[in-house]
């Protein structure tokens, strides 16, 4: 019986996750679809209870569900418990497992833009959704020792600081209201700055005006097109990474659970790229556009020191 395996958002219309995680299957040989349901929250019970049947292999959780499914599922695993956010399922028989992959996909976009720079491990958090609970995770456990999430509402902002609050007892995790002169001061004393929001998803729109980021920072996007954050942030003479690196290792270690083997990277990352140059949407939800996408290689790092030394230019493709 030919498997099946769903994205559950809303929305998911055009996912990348298909192309990306469909190619995988065939390559590898396993005979199972991969299908994007649209389903607002108030279907999400009814779809769950569908994944419990005997065809389903396991599903993807997106934008906005991942912390809706916590209560939704079985058991969690380490880092779903600890997140308190579910971003892909397998099953035990008729029992639905949590998992998130975001945090590894999280680790290795880190690596990426921060490697093993000596620097203040200080953080700042745009967001505190399902994306930002992989983020913040991945920072605390990454020895970050103080780390400032701001959200538009911020008791979402507060609930995330006290659900990690025994993790983070060994530093400073803190909830701070979203006024442009406090974010101001806090990117002055930071280092790191990821955009966890979904502003710039369907729009051209920022989090941070440009003129608010000093330069020099890293900066990561977990919307991986050129964003408007991003190019801003570039201008300002930061570094930058899009989110196209996280969403390929967190689909292959998703690819993983669900098959046991592991996943074909290279070909993953192909499929990304020629998703991302039809013009197509992220697994995330975001539109992309054909331009900057054809001409985005490898999710690189950008900045204004690398770029000028020739090599790759990663997010820095024309607007
Ligand atoms: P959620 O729906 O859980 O959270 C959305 C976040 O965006 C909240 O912090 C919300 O704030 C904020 N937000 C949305 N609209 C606005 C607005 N108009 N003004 C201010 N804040 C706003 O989504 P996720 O956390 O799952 O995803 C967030 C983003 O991260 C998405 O763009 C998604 O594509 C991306 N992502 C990418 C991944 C990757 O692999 N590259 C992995 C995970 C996420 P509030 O709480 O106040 O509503």
């Amino acid at each position: 019986m030919t498997k099946r395996v769903v994205l559950i958002g809303h929305p998911v219309a055009h996912s990348l996750s298909g192309a990306m995680q469909q190619a995988a299957f065939d390559d590898q040989g396993i005979d199972a679809t991969y299908e994007l349901w649209d389903r607002p929250p108030i279907g999400l019970a009814d779809a769950v209870a569908e994944l419990r049947t005997d065809e389903f292999l396991g599903a993807n959780v997106t934008i906005p569900h991942k912390e809706r499914m916590v209560p939704l599922v079985d058991r969690l695993t380490e880092e779903a418990h600890a997140t308190g956010a579910v971003n892909t399922i397998t099953k035990e028989g008729k029992r639905l497992v949590g998992h998130n992959t975001d945090v590894p996909g999280f680790r290795v976009a880190l690596d990426k833009l921060v490697g093993k720079q000596k620097m203040p491990r200080h953080a700042v958090v745009l967001g505190a959704g399902g994306g930002a609970r992989a983020v913040v995770f991945g920072l605390i456990t990454e020895g970050f020792q103080r780390v400032i999430v701001f959200n538009r509402h911020l008791h979402r902002a507060e609930a995330l600081v006290k659900h990690f609050g025994r993790s983070a007892s060994h530093m400073e995790l803190r909830a701070m209201p979203w006024h442009e002169s406090i974010i101001e001061s806090e990117l002055a004393k930071t280092k790191v700055l990821v955009n966890a929001t979904s502003i710039g998803l369907a729009r051209d729109e920022t989090p941070v005006p440009g003129e608010l980021i000093p330069p020099e920072l890293l900066v990561l996007d977990l919307i991986y097109k050129r964003t408007r954050f991003l190019r801003e942030a570039e201008a300002a003479g930061c570094t930058v990474l899009d989110g196209e690196l996280m969403l390929l290792h967190q689909g292959a270690a998703a690819f993983t659970l669900w098959t046991g083997k592991p996943a074909p990277l290279e070909l993953m990352q192909k499929k990304l790229h020629e998703a991302r140059a039809g013009g197509l949407s992220s697994a995330e939800g975001e539109p992309t556009g054909a331009a900057s996408a054809a001409a985005a290689p490898a999710a690189e790092p950008t900045s204004p020191a690398t770029a000028s030394e020739g090599e790759p230019t990663g997010a820095a493709a024309p607007d």
